[in-house]
């Protein structure tokens, strides 16, 4: 779960996904599991009210896939299955690039 003492202040980036991006602007509270929603509204609150807060875009299990319940070790999303990580890795590029991004940038 995010843990906003962790984000307050700090220069800890917060890791997102590219195609999480969208995700959080589509937000209403609605998820896989009650820790997945806690952990959403949490980073959607940080987002929101610290603009202290930075990102880093990645095409990889993120600060949301954290407490996931699709989210399996080493092998990330298993959402679908077995190339799901992989799907979702090609989802997050495409969006990164539609945005002018590339994964492991910061943004402020
Ligand atoms: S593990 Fe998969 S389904 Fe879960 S948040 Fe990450 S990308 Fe989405």
């Amino acid at each position: 779960m995010a843990d906003l003492k962790l984000y307050a202040g700090s220069s800890t980036p917060i890791r997102l996904r590219g195609h999480t991006l969208l995700c959080l602007q589509g937000f209403r509270g609605e998820g896989y599991s009650p820790g997945f929603v806690a952990n959403m509204a949490a980073i959607h609150q940080i987002l929101r009210n610290q603009p202290e807060a930075t990102v880093q875009v990645v095409a990889s299990p993120d600060a949301v896939c954290a407490a996931c319940p699709h989210q399996q070790g080493s092998s990330g999303c298993t959402i679908n299955g077995e190339p799901s990580e992989a799907d979702m890795n090609n989802q997050d590029r495409v969006v990164l690039g539609r945005l002018g991004l590339k994964a492991g940038e910061h943004l402020a």
